[in-house]
């Protein structure tokens, strides 16, 4: 909790929702109430706990789903997040039951009988490299079906970490039909492609992974017009004995939250995509929005409560856009001024320097 908040706050964000993959898992209104508690204790951002939707996230039967969203912590968003809640009959039920307070239901959209033993993106490298590959139908069959589940019992639905061209156009599809789907894009799968996989460097190795340039393209795409309404990090933080492994061994998972805003700028506004209005309305309107949050997201207000965040961007003047997925070494991720909530202080980093790309982070 100390050190995740610290690096969220290092990013520029004054709140985050926590997921519920920890250990213990966030199943009981009891957890969700501690998480809540560490977070305001360790003082660098608020946090949000993420109920899990199922017990222990095994997808047997539901958690507490109400007695998370009457406690303390006032849970609103519910995600098996690294898991996929695949069964249909369990997620209808989620879905029907977050109705009575407002909840959503946030899903990690996998497959898992086609993603078994999946390393990386199914393509021609995949076979090249010797790697099991990850369809994007895995993704996209079940956006698909939860979209569907949900305009059938009338629920809301988040989509976590969107990664295909596919999935952009499920999610499109189902705004316009009217339908209460919402859906978010992660820093990663907006800089980066595939063919990193042939590096064998595990740091590539994400979950969902990262897809091609004509995914990235429309993921930009998706994210400039409103299709994602959502910037999330998916930051998952793993230590050298998970990560620092032979690329089958190793864990899955990528820092963000620290780089995300300046990736955002380099992928998005430096493009031209989105302007810095469109950039706070995805990393900060929209999500508090989503997780029914009315002490965030908003402009600054007299006698409102202080959440503020300073950024100072590095012009690019002159800079021609490089291409998707290549790394580019000496171009330093500018990390925004640290906000500093209830004005206190951030401890001191052991390391200032400029932060780089998720790329370049060993
Ligand atoms: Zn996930």
């Amino acid at each position: 909790m100390a050190t995740g908040t610290r690096a969220a706050a290092l990013g520029g964000f004054t709140a985050v929702h926590a997921m519920a993959n920890t250990d213990p898992v966030a199943d009981t209104a009891g957890v969700v109430e501690q998480v809540h508690r560490l977070g305001r204790d360790a003082g660098h951002c608020d946090v949000f706990p993420v109920g899990a939707v199922t017990v222990g996230l095994r997808g047997e039967r539901l958690a507490e789903l109400g007695a998370m969203a009457d406690s303390a912590a006032r849970v609103r968003v519910f995600s098996d997040d690294g898991h996929c809640v695949s069964d249909p009959l369990l997620m209808r039920r989620a879905l029907e039951y977050v109705k009575a307070f407002d909840g959503v239901i946030a899903q990690h959209a996998q497959d898992p009988r086609l993603t078994e033993g999946a390393q990386m993106n199914e393509g021609e490298l995949s076979g090249r490299l010797g790697l099991a590959g990850w369809p994007a139908v895995a993704e996209e069959a079940i956006i698909a079906r939860d979209c569907l589940l949900t305009a059938h019992v009338g629920s809301r639905l988040h989509v976590c970490h969107v990664s295909t061209a596919g999935s952009v156009e499920i999610v499109r599809d189902a705004k316009r039909k009217g339908w209460n789907v919402t859906a978010e894009a992660c820093p990663h799968h907006l800089l980066l492609t595939d063919d990193l996989a042939a590096t064998y460097d595990p740091v590539y190795k994400v979950n969902p992974p990262l897809r091609s340039t004509a995914d990235v393209e429309a993921l930009r795409q998706g994210l400039a017009d409103g299709t994602i309404d959502v910037v999330a990090t998916d930051h998952a933080p793993h230590p050298h004995e998970d990560k620092d492994y032979e690329w089958a061994a190793a864990a899955f998972g990528m820092l963000g939250l620290e780089t995300a805003l300046s990736i955002v700028q380099h992928t998005m506004v430096d493009t031209g995509l989105l302007d810095w209005a469109g950039v706070a309305e995805r990393m900060s309107a929209a999500p508090a929005r989503i997780g029914r949050l009315t002490d965030h997201g908003r402009p600054i207000e007299v006698g409102a409560p202080r959440q503020r965040g300073a950024l100072r961007p590095v012009g690019h003047a002159g800079r021609r856009p490089r291409h998707v997925g290549q790394p580019e070494p000496q171009h330093p991720v500018r990390r925004p001024q640290a906000p500093r909530p209830g004005g206190r202080d951030l401890p001191a980093r052991a390391s200032d320097g400029p932060r780089r790309c998720p790329d370049l982070i060993r």
